[in-house]
């Protein structure tokens, strides 16, 4: 029956992250793949959930979201970046921020305009470019640093290029831009006219550096589409609450195709992220504390281990080399990891445009409680030793 689908279904696979939380249930394996926190969320959210289930908040909400959150989210802005947000005419609240992802896509982008990719990249913007019919243009973050050259994201940018996707802080290389790389890139947009789309999911989630919106920089507020959402910084993935601030033209395009899509996110999950939202700095600090304690458990564990990981400035995430193992490539070595160790990862050839790119590399996440990390510290200890058997 494959003569029935579509084309559009057709330039991408299935998710790699997904399929790993697969494998690791099929293997009983500990799950370092998917980005999910295996610890819960703050009562308090909680209680604001089972509260506004409680008070019959029950039915749709306004498709772009309900007036709470759109004003929480305002003021959230406002009192953390000085953004100037409408309510009214620059927020959409979405289904996750892979929602607002696509929704942004599809709303700007028509067939064969070039969207320009920093990569390595999270896994969704590849199909979410293909679904749109755009042409992605790849750009390499290069070096131990992860950095761009200036010259080659200068040579990215053409006529056609329609937007670039920026994620900071970074899924999968735990990158944090600085002020000056987003200032080139915000020149570039402006002299090309083209708009920035900012994934900054990880705002919060911060080791070094400080998170600088892109939408704050001069000029920008008016060509930027910010997207985030409650799934990591209140640690409810499952919920299903994300946003796009964006100026009133472009919320104009997303909303249309936010819903009909999805109508909109979860009635009485959009209260409970209203309301935590104003917990304000105390949370997200600490926040950052947590992840940062769980980082410094997992990287010597890795080092010990024989991985490489890089230092993530930021996200939850570390990416290992995985040269020193034997492996043919990252795929073959994660399905073996997984089965044989019992430790599951994301093999980083997910997270580029040409499998080789990724060939040597396994992403681990560490959204995880110190027993867990600890645990799978353990077992990837004897990675080596059984790598060595194996040949
Ligand atoms: N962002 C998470 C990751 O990179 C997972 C997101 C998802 O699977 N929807 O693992």
């Amino acid at each position: 029956m494959n003569g029935h689908l579509a084309r559009r279904t057709e330039g991408f696979s299935e998710s790699v992250i997904r399929e790993m939380s697969r494998r690791s249930t099929v293997h009983g394996a500990i799950n370092l793949a998917q980005g999910f926190p295996n610890f819960p969320a703050p009562p308090w959210i909680k209680a604001a959930a089972k509260q506004a289930i409680e008070d019959d908040v029950n039915q749709y909400a306004i498709t772009w979201g309900a007036l709470s959150l759109r004003t929480a989210l305002a003021r959230f802005y406002g009192e953390r970046y000085g953004m100037e947000v409408d309510p009214e005419t620059m927020l959409t609240v979405t289904c996750g921020s892979t929602e607002a992802m696509l929704a942004t896509l599809l709303a700007i982008v028509d067939p064969g305009d070039e969207v320009i990719v920093l990569e390595p990249f999270y896994e969704n913007y590849g199909p979410d470019a293909a679904l749109c019919g755009a042409t992605p243009v790849f750009v390499p973050m290069r070096g131990p640093e992860q950095r761009v050259d200036p010259d080659e994201l200068r040579r990215a940018f053409t006529a056609r290029t329609k937007a670039i996707i920026v994620n900071t802080p970074n899924n999968p290389t735990g990158r944090v831009f600085s002020r000056g790389e987003l200032e080139l890139i915000a020149a570039l947009c402006i002299e090309h006219d083209a708009i920035c789309v900012t994934d900054e999911i990880y705002e919060h989630i911060l080791y070094d550096g400080t998170h600088v919106p892109m939408a704050t920089l001069p000029g920008m507020a008016g060509r930027t589409v910010t997207i985030s959402g409650a799934s990591k910084t209140f640690s409810v993935t499952g919920w299903r609450v994300g946003w796009i601030v964006a100026p009133p033209m472009l919320t104009a395009g997303i909303r249309k195709v936010h819903d009909f899509a999805t109508v909109g996110a979860p009635a009485p999950l959009q209260e409970a992220v209203a309301s935590a939202l104003g917990r304000g700095g105390a949370y997200f600090a600490t926040l950052a504390t947590e992840y940062r304690a769980r980082r410094d458990i997992l990287l010597p564990l890795l080092e010990a281990a024989g991985f490489r990981p890089n230092r993530p400035e930021g996200a939850y995430y570390v990416l290992c080399d995985i040269g020193g193992f034997g492996f043919a490539d990252d795929t073959l070595f994660a399905h073996w990891l997984v089965s044989e160790v019992g430790v599951a990862g994301v093999p980083g050839s997910s997270f580029f445009s040409r499998p080789e790119l990724g060939r040597h590399l396994i992403r681990f996440t560490f959204c995880k409680t110190d027993e867990v990390l600890h645990a799978a510290g353990e077992r990837l200890a004897m990675t080596g030793d059984l790598a060595r058997r194996r040949r």
